[in-house]
């Protein structure tokens, strides 16, 4: 397929270099004969390195590690979709966590919003586990995929507009590759902000004036149906802000519209 990512693991550790096992790129089955595109979007961002602050940020926490994570080497570069290439779903979040998705290299991978998001997923039928650990932990997608609308782990959860805008086009790229895509579940305000600039950036026709972000809002485009959700943040998930029957109801309806 031509993703030149490979990864081995050694006492527990993720490191970067070549596989003895030849395993397949994380985002993509072996089997897929199909995948071509998406592999090739997925390898031009891992080596991206468009943004300064944020190029640096993810590299020193990468160097510096929490203190609970010590003995693992941090992936510490962008981080891609990671999914069914034939997926009728696309789950869009905000931008890896610095520990999570930055020290994993999957998205929403080894932090507490991917316990709840993957937790849904599973519960939703589209995760073969409620899981998402690391990479090797057997995770798999049916008829959905997950990405960050940053790809880049940001000081403080906020990437500035203009670090959004430099990584729009990737997003554009991976909706090219998605062609059974008709359902986009927007994780949180920022997200759905992105998609609506890279949905207006690949010609679809949206409703005017752009309707207000909220949980369970429902938006037509001129190919998709965007559905708003809460970001399942632990500032959401401790607060009750964000619960399971409400992230449950948002996959159901998803799964109501895709079929
Ligand atoms: S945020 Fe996106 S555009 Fe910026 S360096 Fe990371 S991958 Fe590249």
């Amino acid at each position: 397929m031509g993703l030149t990512i490979r990864r081995t693991r050694t006492a527990g550790r993720i490191r970067v270099g070549s596989d003895p096992y030849d395993r397949p790129p994380m985002a993509l089955a072996p089997e897929d004969p199909d995948g071509s595109t998406l592999a090739a979007v997925t390898a031009d961002i891992v080596e991206c390195r468009a943004c300064p602050r944020l190029v640096a940020w993810r590299e020193q926490v990468a160097r510096e590690k929490r203190a609970s994570f010590r003995a693992e080497d941090y992936w510490g570069r962008p981080v891609p979709g990671f999914g069914d290439p034939h997926a009728r779903v696309l789950i869009l979040g905000l931008a890896p966590a610095a520990h999570g998705g930055n020290r994993t290299g999957r998205v929403f991978t080894g932090d507490r919003s991917g316990d709840w998001l993957f937790a849904a997923l599973h519960r939703a039928h589209y995760a073969n586990q409620p899981r998402s650990e690391h990479v090797g932990d057997g995770l798999v997608l049916d008829d959905a995929y997950v990405a960050a609308a940053v790809r880049c782990a940001p000081p403080e959860n906020k990437p500035t507009p203009e670090e959004r805008d430099t990584c729009v086009p990737f997003l554009v790229r991976e909706l090219d590759a998605l062609d059974r895509l008709s359902v986009i579940v927007t994780l949180g305000g920022f997200a759905y902000e992105a998609l609506w600039k890279v949905l207006t950036a690949r010609g679809d026709a949206l409703p005017k004036p752009r309707p207000k972000f909220g949980h369970g809002v429902e938006v037509a485009s001129e190919r998709y149906t965007i559905l708003g959700c809460y970001h399942p943040s632990q500032q959401n998930t401790f607060t009750g802000r964000l619960t399971e029957p409400m992230l449950d109801a948002v996959f159901a309806r998803a799964r109501a519209l895709a079929a």
